[in-house]
């Protein structure tokens, strides 16, 4: 099925619900979606976000929505998030070793190698 996404200026992207051999599929055709990217109207449709829906279209937007409810893009989605989520903790880590290594290597030149 298609409908409708809204885009932050006047444009309007199609963006189709689909059954492929390997499942559900959601394409869109902003720019992102166009280069297969995980653009934000996927991510609206996923998570049920109807501000997306064109005006008038809002019937289709909610059928796109069941279709994808329905479909196992939502438990995949899930564990792809705390994915993310457990990526961004790793990296805050990270974050804060170099810091600290950069003030080790900072003391270390005011003290003299
Ligand atoms: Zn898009």
């Amino acid at each position: 099925m298609q409908t409708w996404a809204k885009s932050s200026g006047p444009e309007r992207y199609p963006i189709f619900v689909e059954q492929g051999a390997g499942g559900t599929m959601i394409t869109c055709g902003c720019q992102a979606g166009a280069m297969g990217q995980m653009c934000k109207h996927k991510v609206a449709l996923i998570e049920g976000d109807a501000s997306f829906a064109v005006s008038g279209h809002e019937a289709g937007w909610q059928e796109a929505c069941e279709a994808v409810q329905a479909s196992g893009i939502p438990t995949a989605y899930a564990a792809f998030i705390e994915e993310q989520d457990a990526i961004e903790k790793q990296m805050e880590v990270l974050k804060k070793q170099a810091k600290a290594s950069k003030g080790m290597f900072a003391r270390r030149l005011s003290e003299g190698l």
